[in-house]
């Protein structure tokens, strides 16, 4: 399992992965991304509508933290770089700015959402913000349901993994066009409403330490997750070995 999630991670380099997603907003191209951290592949352990949507042909796998290029490149998978749910979000934004594209934003709070907005038309005033909806509504289908009317080219969810992936995979065939990604904590970043870690914490791959420091409550889930992984890379390279 865990060599099946590695083998359609891409390999490639940030800037490639930017001209790819460039070449999709501008052609109506549809792509739903995931970007892989130790929990993405726990998670697919136990859950099998997980595992299948990260290993469906529609979806695009990226190493969201560096612990997925090091452990993929233990196993002989030659990951290039990292590249971060926050950076592709950053530059899908860009790019829809750029482009005057429609932009769809589903989940968080209402006050991260409003931040956004602000956000948005400050800086990308090009983007056209065709419909947000907070992610505490009783029913997210009908949200999702209403999201295939708009046909937005760009839709980010912030729903917490792996909910907005699930959501997202729920309803992609019935899209025509539109990047799709689970944003997660990012959207607070995007937001204003949190700081991303100082650049150098960034150069030095250690903007989890960052993150763990300003929520300590991500310890637990953070140590457990990390701790798993660590483990099956360990047994998978045993088995490799043998
Ligand atoms: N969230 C939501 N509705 C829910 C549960 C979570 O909108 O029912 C949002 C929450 O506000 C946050 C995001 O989903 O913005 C989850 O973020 P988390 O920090 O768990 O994501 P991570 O970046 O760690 O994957």
């Amino acid at each position: 399992m865990i060599n099946a999630i590695f083998e359609k991670v891409y390999k490639g380099s940030f800037k490639g992965f930017k001209k790819d997603i460039y070449n999709d907003i501008k052609n109506n191209n549809k792509r739903f991304i995931v970007t892989a951290n130790p929990e993405t592949f726990m998670i697919a352990k136990k859950d099998n509508d997980f595992l299948r949507l990260l290993l469906d042909k529609q979806t695009t796998i990226v190493a969201d933290g560096i612990g997925i290029v090091k452990s993929g490149r233990k196993l002989g998978y030659n990951i290039e770089e990292r590249i971060p749910g926050i950076d592709i979000s950053l530059n899908l934004l860009k790019i829809c700015n750029e482009l005057k594209k429609d932009l769809y934003v589903f989940g968080s709070t209402e006050k991260v959402i409003n931040l956004l907005r602000n956000v948005l038309n400050e800086s990308y005033p090009h983007i056209n913000l065709v419909g947000v909806s907070s992610g505490y509504v009783e029913d997210k289908d009908k949200v999702f349901k209403e999201i295939i009317n708009l046909e937005p080219d760009i839709i980010l969810v912030a729903l917490g993994i792996p909910h907005q992936e699930k959501i997202i995979y729920r309803y992609l065939n019935k899209f025509h066009k539109g990047v799709f990604i689970g944003v997660g904590g990012s959207i607070d970043v995007l937001s204003g409403c949190k700081k991303r870690a100082p650049k150098l914490l960034i150069k030095l791959n250690l903007e989890w330490l960052y993150r763990i420091i300003k929520e300590p409550k991500r310890i637990k889930r953070f140590y457990q997750n990390n701790i798993k992984f660590m483990f099956s890379i360990k047994k998978e390279k045993e088995f490799e070995n043998d």
